[in-house]
């Protein structure tokens, strides 16, 4: 039987969590964006707020009602919680004894996400599989009531509509305001108990229209184009900046940094993101194998979209559009894969 969640009640749902123990963290608007971090009670969220997002574009726009999951998605994916852009892997102080380790930082607090999309819950999955990540945050998913301009979840099979991978789902309506919400875990069951109302009513669920479409035959197959003309088309816009990366929820390239003080008494080694766009990062055997643009771009969307099937069983791409839009030059992934499309002439 569907169930009901009010205002008060996502709220209520908010605080068992912090009650729980969870690090609640979800949507909020910061530097003219909205973006994912930590929240107290529903006054946090980006009430009435949503976004226009297009190739190298993005803005707040006052949505005119008080949706308060009614923006896309956030300009950064979560990926930045489960799989932080810097990380200290160890350090260690210099003793009479020797180089000491010093104790490892104390566990964090489970992590909480109210307002996951289908296509990030996707793109979590898969980081948990390339890592080998084995822990669950507690997932309260919010499905889309209306698709951006760059999204192409549909395309990829990750969205719109949220079918597994969650603790609880919702659904928000707006007259009345209120969700549509169900649990499909021990958890989520728990925590939803006494906060919901059974209704035998539920509304049909509007279809959702994709902005972009992803010619998946091309893109599985694009490891068979290496020399493909489009690559020196594409290589002369990008800046390799490397946003497609930082913003993409499934990238995962890390790099390591070794630090000293400068009395040398004190050391520690770092993880942080990288990126195939930088050109340190194909660096082997006394040179970087991939000097030009042309071979970084190819190598990104090339295994997101070609090898990553063979590496891993499946796309790295969840169709989530932030590539498109974060790109300074407006570069459209489903755009190039378009061009390399079989049978197209060629340029
Ligand atoms: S495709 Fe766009 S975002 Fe990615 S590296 Fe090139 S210019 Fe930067
Ligand atoms: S490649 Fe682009 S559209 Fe695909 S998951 Fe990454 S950021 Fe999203």
């Amino acid at each position: 039987m569907p169930e009901i969640l009010e205002l008060g009640g996502l709220d209520a749902l908010i605080a068992a969590l912090r009650t729980t123990g969870y690090r609640v963290i979800g949507p909020r608007m910061a530097d003219d964006a909205i973006l994912y971090d930590d929240i107290q009670t529903i006054a946090d969220l980006p009430a009435g707020w949503g976004d226009q997002q297009s190739g190298g574009h993005y803005r707040l726009r006052p949505r005119g009602d008080g949706a308060l999951f009614g923006y896309t998605v956030a300009a950064q994916g979560w990926k930045r919680f489960l799989h932080p852009p810097r990380q200290r892997l160890f350090a260690a102080h210099r003793t009479e004894a020797g180089f000491e380790l010093a104790p490892p930082a104390p566990p964090e607090p489970p992590l909480a996400f109210p307002g996951v999309r289908a296509c990030e819950l996707a793109a979590m999955a898969i980081q948990a599989k390339v890592l080998g990540d084995d822990r669950r945050p507690f997932i309260v998913a919010v499905e889309c009531t209306e698709a951006g301009a760059t999204c192409f979840c549909e395309s990829m099979g990750t969205g719109p509509e949220i079918k597994a991978g969650y603790d609880i789902r919702l659904v928000e309506q707006k007259a009345p305001h209120v969700f549509v919400a169900d649990a499909a875990t021990e958890r989520g069951a728990a925590l939803l108990a006494g906060l919901t109302v059974q209704t035998d009513r539920v509304p049909p669920r509007a279809p959702v229209a994709m902005g972009r479409v992803m010619p998946t035959d091309t893109a599985m197959r694009l490891k068979a184009y290496p020399e493909h003309p489009r690559w020196d088309q594409v290589a002369a816009r990008c800046l390799t900046c490397g946003n497609c990366t930082m913003v993409c929820p499934t990238c995962f390239c890390t790099t390591v940094e070794d630090i000293t003080d400068l009395t040398g008494d004190h050391a520690e080694r770092w993880q942080h993101w990288d990126s195939c766009f930088s050109v340190e990062f194909s660096y082997i055997h006394g040179g970087a194998v991939r000097t030009e643009p042309k071979s970084r771009y190819r190598q990104w969307i090339t295994h997101k979209l070609s090898t990553w099937f063979d590496q891993f069983g499946s796309s790295g791409c969840v169709g989530c559009g932030r590539c498109i839009t974060w790109c300074p030059v407006g570069i459209d992934i489903t755009e190039e894969v378009d061009a390399i499309h079989e049978g197209r002439a060629q340029p």
